[in-house]
C-alpha cells in the first residue's frame, strides 16, 4: 500500500502566460517526470500546455 509521503501536491502552470491554473497531486514514485498537460487556461482564452510547478 502506498504511503501517504508519496503524494506530492502541484501547481500546473500555463507554459505561454506563466499564470497558475491548476491544482493537483500525483504519486511523485510512479510519476517521477515532471507533469505536462494540455488544459485550457483563462487568461490566454485557449487550451495550451501546462507544466507542473512544485510547492
Ligand atoms: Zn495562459
Amino acid at each position: 500500500m502506498a504511503s501517504k509521503d508519496d503524494r506530492i501536491s502541484l501547481t500546473l502552470k500555463c507554459t505561454e502566460c506563466g499564470e497558475e491554473n491548476y491544482l493537483t497531486s500525483k504519486n511523485k514514485k510512479k510519476h517521477a517526470d515532471r507533469l505536462e498537460l494540455k488544459k485550457y487556461c483563462p487568461r490566454c482564452k485557449k487550451v495550451t500546455l501546462h507544466r507542473e510547478k512544485k510547492k
